[in-house]
């Protein structure tokens, strides 16, 4: 087992011969940041993230290239024991699951910051019948003392056997070498999966319907963002203007969430448009003409076939 230094060192260069290709699945608990170090290492922000739990719902690829080796991450919904909401839940933990069953190499994420529990010990434990290499990364070594890594280490290198333990900032991109390094050492030999220019599998409106879900999340409370869903209605591209046409539905579980979504005298809701519209404008590199409504689909995240129709499959 390598176990890298907690001041991180260069690291790096592709693997000897021939190319080398394959899937690496970040897993863990919700809220350590799997998207943070999804977006850090394609250089794009393709996953939202935020401080509320239970934020990314699909699996979702991401396509990292270099000369001798291509990288397809897959960022996973975390993995949670909660009983709520019993439907979606189920889709999340079984998304994050056959994710790290597909994959060539686990990375299995743990945070500095907060005490190592039963949860984490679970999710590692669930992978000790896998063949695939597992990393363990521990993630926001920025926001803690360096001293207090020593014992969280010692507690977790017995848990598993793992091929390495890397201590990364996904915020602040550091570790980054050090881990792609790890990967590049395991990868098999192949030719790449993607085409070099691809930067995910995931579809502009899947894009632009999670800019739009994330800025919900931002705006609202703790409660609401799990009810809600973004269906990317229209996506109309006007090169010659310059101009990018969405509609989109937000759907909700009751008729009080529409309420709140909408805001007094519609001021949420614009809220949330505006702040869209300036990500999406960043991200198209191109004006953006946002039109969204919001409507009631009770209980969709507890009801099978919902789910599915609102593209969680
Ligand atoms: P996920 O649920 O595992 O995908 O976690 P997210 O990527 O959505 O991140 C959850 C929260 O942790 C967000 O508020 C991030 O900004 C924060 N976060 C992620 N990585 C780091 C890090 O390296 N350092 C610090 N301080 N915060 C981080
Ligand atoms: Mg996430």
């Amino acid at each position: 087992m390598t176990l890298w230094p907690i001041i991180p060192s260069i690291g790096g260069g592709c693997a000897q011969l021939g190319f080398k290709s394959g899937f690496v699945a970040i897993i863990g608990k919700a809220n350590v940041g799997k998207s943070t170090l999804f977006n850090t290492l394609l250089g794009q922000k393709i996953s939202i993230t935020s401080r509320k739990p239970q934020t990314t719902r699909n699996r979702i690829l991401g396509v990292y290239n270099e000369p001798e080796c291509q990288i397809v991450f897959i960022d996973t919904p975390g993995i949670h024991t909660s009983n709520r909401q019993k439907g979606l839940n189920r889709f999340m933990n079984k998304t994050a699951l056959s994710a790290s069953e597909d994959a060539d190499i686990v990375a299995v994420m743990i945070e500095a910051t907060s005490l190592f529990d039963d949860l984490d010990a679970g999710i590692i434990r669930g992978l000790a019948d896998k063949k695939s290499p597992i990393l363990l990364l521990i993630n926001k070594i920025d926001a803690v003392n360096r001293t207090h890594l020593l014992p969280l280490i010692d507690k977790v290198r017995g848990l598993s056997d793992f091929h390495s333990i890397v201590p990364i900032s996904a915020l602040r991109a550091e570790g980054i070498r050090e881990f792609v390094g790890e990967i590049k050492g395991l990868l098999p030999e192949g030719q790449p999966y993607f085409p070099e220019d691809t930067l995910t599998d995931q579809s502009e409106r899947f894009i632009v319907g999670e800019i739009i879900r994330e800025k919900i999340i931002m705006l609202t409370r703790q409660e609401l963002p799990y009810s809600t869903a973004v269906v990317v209605d229209e996506f109309k591209e006007d090169e010659q203007r310059n101009l990018l046409s969405v509609s989109a539905t937000v759907f909700v579980e009751k008729d009080s969430q529409k309420g709140i979504i909408i805001g007094r005298g519609g001021g949420l809701i614009k809220s949330i448009g505006t702040a869209a519209r300036k990500d999406i404008e960043v991200f198209f590199d191109t004006h953006v003409f946002l039109d969204l409504r919001v409507k009631v689909m009770r209980d969709w995240a507890k009801n099978e076939e919902t789910i599915g129709r609102l593209g969680y499959t």
